[in-house]
């Protein structure tokens, strides 16, 4: 299985976009893998997780073509993960008044998008209001269910982080013999979540440490739950030999620069992720 990071950043990105903070200068000057856009991944040759704003350009930066995706994960639908404007930019009109006004002129595969319910809501705005033409359908994901597709399978797990009204969604994702955790945003597991998890065992994990030496908050991870989260698959083995236990979702203002706070990581078996870091599993 190879796996891309598209994005590895928070909701303001790295550097934050308006702020000059110590961290978000530093990030500024040394550029490469200290610039991070939002987080959003790609498993070849087909399976995207989250859709955030930028997709078009960290698509093109790491040389991913989107364009043959057949799955979209979505984890939940706060704007930094997605951008269901860029669904409907999908959108072929078949009847000749419309036909040239189309964002789109060639074929594309069916894209099956799978989320919570606030996500199925926004993806159905969309098709119902102008129906026809996407290449697309939306499906409701039913927690703690395994869906099959011909290719690979997936559990979505309620996250302790919600959209509003709804949970956001961790991916146990399983595909050729191989089995990733994407929790992202997902705060510290709930119970129920955690169960599902100890039932497996991982290639690779994807944690959020948002908050990075900063605050505890109930939505987001920072550092210290992190490693506890860390040690929780380590004592309870849930960690295959040569699997990685990867960070992303990072924001500025509590996190070292990447070429800082990596290598401090590294030595207590955490890889920060950071865009472009692509995995063979
Ligand atoms: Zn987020
Ligand atoms: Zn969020
Ligand atoms: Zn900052």
């Amino acid at each position: 299985m190879k796996f891309i990071f598209l994005g590895t950043s928070g909701w303001e990105q790295y550097p934050g976009l308006w702020c000059a903070c110590a961290n978000c200068k530093k990030a500024l000057e040394q550029g490469g893998k200290n610039i991070r856009a939002n987080a959003c991944a790609w498993i070849e040759p087909d399976i995207l997780i989250d859709l955030p704003p930028q997709i078009f350009f960290q698509s093109m930066r790491c040389k991913v073509d989107i364009r043959k995706a057949r799955c979209l994960l979505v984890t939940h639908a706060h704007d930094d993960h997605f951008a269901p404007h860029w669904l409907w930019g999908r959108k072929l009109y078949e009847d000749e008044k419309n036909r040239d006004y189309s964002p789109r002129f060639s074929e594309l595969p069916q894209l099956r998008v799978f989320g919570n319910a606030t996500v199925y809501d926004k993806v159905r705005a969309i098709m119902d209001k102008d129906p026809g033409g996407y290449a697309l359908e939306v499906i409701k994901v039913e927690p703690f269910r395994k869906y099959e597709t011909e290719h690979f399978a997936f559990t979505g797990l309620p996250a302790n982080h919600r959209d509003g009204e709804n949970r956001g969604l961790n991916y146990i994702i399983g595909k050729n013999g191989k089995t990733l955790l994407y929790a992202l945003d997902s705060g510290y597991f709930l119970p129920e979540s955690f169960a599902e998890i100890k039932k497996h065992k991982f290639d690779l994990v994807v944690a959020e440490a948002t908050y990075g030496y900063g605050a505890e908050s109930e939505t987001h991870c920072n550092f210290k739950k992190l490693e506890e989260i860390y040690n929780m698959f380590v004592d309870a083995e849930l960690l295959k030999s040569g699997s990685r236990f990867c960070v992303s979702h990072i924001s500025p203002h509590f996190t070292p620069i990447h070429e800082d706070i990596a290598p401090v990581m590294a030595e207590k078996g955490i890889t920060i992720a950071y865009d472009g870091l692509k995995l063979n599993l």
